[in-house]
Formats: C-alpha cells, structure tokens, sequence
C-alpha cells in the first residue's frame, strides 16, 4: 500500500499534541476560564430548537455576520472555518501550488509549514534575530527573488509572543508581490490588529480564531477577514458545511457575550504581567516579551523544569530547536495555577 501514497506524505510527521493528563494545563495556549458554564443555559435553549437533522447554514452566514460587527468589516469581507487552521489550509489550496514557494521567519507557528508540504508547495524559511524579531529585508527580497505566493505573518508571534511592528506589516505589504497573511490568534491579547487595510490592500489576509481569547477551542470557530475579491477565491476551496450547526451556534452566542470575554482577557493579562515579574526575579531565567497569553522563557535549567512540572502533573510546552533551544513556553494560568508553577520554578533554579 505504501507505494500509493505520495512522497512527499510518507516522509511526514503527524502533528502531535501531549496526550499527558495534566493537573495544571499549560502547554495549549488555551483560556484558562470555561466561559461556556457562564453561558450553558442559554445554550441549552438554542440548542434545543436547532434543527440538527438538516445541514447547517452553508456559507455560516449568521455567524460571519456577527464577526463582522465583531471586526468592524463587512460581512463580505469574512470568511469562516473550522479552527483558523482549516483557513489557512484553504489559503495554500487557494494559491500555492506544487513547488510554488511561501515564506516564513521562523521560529513560528507550525502549521503554516505543515500544510505547504502537505499541498507539495515549498518553504523559504527566514531566520529572525535574536530577540525574534522579524528581518523584513530579507523576507521581502527572498519573496520577490523566489516570487513567493504567500508571507505568513503571525502577530503576536506563537512561540515566541512577539509582536511585528505595523510598520513592518505594511512594509512587507506594499514591498512584494505576496499573498500577506497576518494570522492574528493572539489579538485580544495585544489589542493592535491590520484589518482596517484589508480594503486597501487586497493581497492581505487577517487571520483570527475564538479558540485562544474567547475560550472557545472546543468548538473550532476561526475566520479570516479580507477584500471581497480574496475571500471569494478563497470560498472556491471551503467545503461545504464546513461548520457543525452546534459550532456556529457557539460561535455567535460567545460573540454576543464579548463584554463578559473582555473581562476575562483583562484578568489574565494582569497575571501574564504577574508570572514575568515573579520568574524575572529569578536568576538564570530569561523571560520574552509577550503581546499574548504565554509567555517563553530561555533558561539552562529548562530540562530540570520540564521533568519537575512533569513530576507535579504541571503540562508546559518545551522547545529545542536551534532557535529555541533551551525554551519554555508557559500558558497564562489562573492565579492558582501560575503560583504552582513559580513556585515549582523557584525549587528547581
Ligand atoms: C492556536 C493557533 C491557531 C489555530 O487556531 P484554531 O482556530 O484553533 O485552529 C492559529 N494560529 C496560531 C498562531 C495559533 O497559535
């Protein structure tokens, strides 16, 4: 059977996530807070007049309306999927093809990567410098010299919580010739977005998802907000019903609650600020900047951490790239959880 498959798949890894039963869950990047109790009730009923032996809304129409408001765009100007993931899987369908090129700085996100290779296409990968920061000269002179389909752009960048310079975005926008995808699944974290350029540049496309701010990763609501000529391509590829008539019911009830999410988001940004001034004061610990709700930190120690928090049931996210060798990536907890971790921490430095 193995010589059906195609090449370029038998050499892949699947994408795997710790299967390790964790007390405190930090590795995900996920809400700590489980909004959906707040909002349970209300859900039953809406649940129980849904229609689920029909399909579900085709396009998500109701859905991308309320993003839109949410966005401040046009309900044309959105697009949905199933996890922001599923979008960026209809970008690459939509425009990289078979040794077409993207590029990357990398460390970033994995996916963007995953899904070229998956389509056949080709990574141009772009080192960024030591504070992570990304080189837009050379991402813009390799994009134009390898005529690169698509720039993947993530802001505030995951791992590293680094936030690009809107500057640099526009920079990288109006220099190439590229697709510019500025995946923004951090955002409620960082309160900076590029989408009021979407109907200036019709080459930009904005990344978001409910699975990071608005605590929603179970139910794998994403979108994408760009000019109506892009979202129409990109609406080629979508598969029909892409979304379940229980996720875009989610969708819109946790769209119509985000004064109660902005709550949230403004506690675990107060203890983000909390867990980098606690692990600061410890010696040999470096910790980055973040414009998100996790923090990376740089640190000899990093193995000794790793196996005490597995020890202690506490799941963290470690990295040992050549980029990020040595490095943590800690989910903002609750107050409790993030304590736990320091205090681990300090045992262990
Ligand atoms: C979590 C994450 C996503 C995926 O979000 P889903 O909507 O859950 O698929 C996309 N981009 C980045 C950078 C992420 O960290």
């Amino acid at each position: 059977m193995r010589n059906l498959v195609r090449e370029n798949i038998l050499s892949m890894k699947p994408y795997t996530a710790s299967k390790d039963i964790a007390e405190v869950k930090l590795d995900a990047n996920e809400n700590p807070f489980n909004l959906f109790k707040d909002l349970k009730e209300e859900f039953v009923n809406i649940i129980e007049n849904l229609e689920l032996n029909r399909y579900p809304e085709i396009d998500n129409q109701c859905l991308g309306e309320k993003i839109a408001e949410y966005a401040g765009v046009k309900s044309e100007n959105v697009i949905c999927g199933n996890g922001s993931d599923e979008i960026i899987q209809m970008i690459i369908h939509s425009f990289v093809d078979k040794d077409d090129y993207i590029v990357i700085p990398v460390p970033t996100f994995s996916m963007y990567k995953q899904y070229t290779e998956i389509g056949g296409g080709k990574v141009l990968e772009v080192p960024t410098d030591d504070s992570f920061n990304v080189r837009e000269d050379e991402i813009i002179n390799i994009a134009n010299e390898k005529r690169a389909k698509v720039i993947f752009l993530c802001n505030p960048n995951n791992p590293t919580g680094t936030i690009i310079k809107r500057e640099k975005i526009l920079n990288i926008l109006n220099r190439t010739n590229s697709i510019v995808v500025v995946d923004e699944a951090y955002y409620e974290f960082l309160d900076e977005t590029i989408i009021d350029q979407v109907n200036i540049n019709n080459r930009l496309i904005v990344l978001r998802t409910l699975s990071k701010g608005f605590a929603l990763a179970g139910a794998r609501v994403g979108y994408g907000i760009g000019s109506r000529e892009i979202i129409d391509i990109i609406s080629k590829v979508r598969s029909p019903y892409n979304l379940s008539s229980i996720s875009q019911a989610l969708g819109i009830l946790f769209l119509e609650n985000v004064d109660r999410i902005r709550e949230k988001i403004k506690e675990i940004k107060n203890e983000r600020s909390y867990l980098i001034e606690e692990i600061q004061r410890l010696n040999g610990i470096y910790v980055y900047p973040s414009g998100s709700n996790f923090v990376l930190i740089k640190s000899d120690k990093a193995k000794n951490i790793l196996s005490a928090c597995g020890n202690e049931k506490i799941a963290l996210r470690g990295f040992s790239d050549s980029y990020t060798n040595n490095c943590i990536r800690i989910t903002i907890g609750k107050r409790e959880e993030n304590d736990k971790l320091i205090s681990l921490i300090k045992r262990v430095v």
